[in-house]
């Protein structure tokens, strides 16, 4: 099986129009490429609730922060097409940069709130960029469901509220995070890393779970966090940009008896990592 990749908006629009006079449901899963086993669950997700399935590859230029990381950023389309083709995936669609922002395009969509901490105060401009591209991503594919990875978690949240707010005909389905089997979550920039940056990056996950343990055992949450910053520090990694617990759906402050997040972005061997966890607070 090999997966037809499909590059012009009009052809991927009348390959829609076609599925959708059939009465077929569409589902999409939006990535960036360089794909592991992290995007390849959310295709299982995908085909397992839906009758046929549109994977999008598209480095967003708009949702990176510096020139270096967005030229840095993995590309590997023909090794993506190669992995998706076991799994009948029915497009790939890869859409041009200059088809998605074409000159004079204006309309940037900017969500608040949840998008303001953490991720957001680290990266300005970042979910602007996620919350436009997933919007047009929505329109070009005209997708019934949508398929998005947990490991983003603040991301998960933003287009959660992008699509209640503005009532867009697509239901978001959250799907659990992969991990190497040391614990490291999959991630497109784990390749970046140095072989003996790679053998020691699973202190994070590692940290994070035994702090969310911790903490869900009734231990004292800042002195808890910062034994973890400190920790992680200690192990090489640096700066630990943030390491913080949070209400796992406003982000705001966690509550006793309420789903709690733990949430983190680290540098390690310059590359950044993110991760985060649940944590059940004790009442
Ligand atoms: P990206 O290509 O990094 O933009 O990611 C595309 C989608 O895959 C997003 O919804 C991510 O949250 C999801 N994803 C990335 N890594 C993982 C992972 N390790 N486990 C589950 N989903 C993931």
């Amino acid at each position: 099986m090999t997966t037809p990749i499909i590059r012009p908006l009009d052809d991927l629009r009348a390959q829609v129009r076609g599925w959708k006079s059939r009465g077929e449901t569409i589902g999409v899963v939006p990535t960036m490429g360089a794909l592991h086993d992290g995007h390849l669950s959310l295709v299982h997700a995908a085909k397992a609730s839906c009758d046929r399935v549109i994977v999008t590859l598209f480095v967003n230029p708009r949702q990176f922060n510096s020139a270096e990381d967005f030229a840095k950023y993995p590309r590997t389309e023909v090794a993506d097409a190669a992995l998706l083709a076991p799994l009948g995936v029915d497009a790939l669609f890869v859409p041009d940069a200059a088809e998605v922002y074409p000159p004079g395009h204006s309309t940037v969509i900017s969500v608040s709130g949840v998008s303001e901490p953490l991720e957001g105060a680290h990266r300005p401009g970042h979910f602007d960029g996620v919350a436009t591209v997933v919007a047009l991503l929505f329109n070009m594919t005209g997708a019934d469901r949508a398929f998005f990875g947990e490991k983003d978690w603040q991301q998960l949240l933003v287009v959660q509220r992008l699509v209640r707010d503005l009532k867009m005909p697509v239901e978001i389905v959250a799907c659990p995070s992969v991990r190497a089997g040391d614990g490291l979550a999959l991630s497109s920039r784990n390749q970046r890393l140095s072989p003996g940056a790679r053998g020691h990056a699973a202190t994070l996950p590692a940290v994070m779970f035994r702090a969310a343990n911790d903490m869900g055992a009734g231990a004292e949450i800042n002195a808890t966090l910062d034994a973890a910053r400190s920790d992680l520090t200690g192990a090489g990694f640096g700066p630990v940009e943030y390491l913080e617990l949070r209400d796992a759906l406003t982000l705001g402050a966690a509550l006793p008896g309420r789903p709690a997040r733990l949430l983190a972005a680290a540098w390690l061997d310059g590359v950044r990592l993110i991760d985060n966890v649940a944590v059940t607070l004790p009442n």
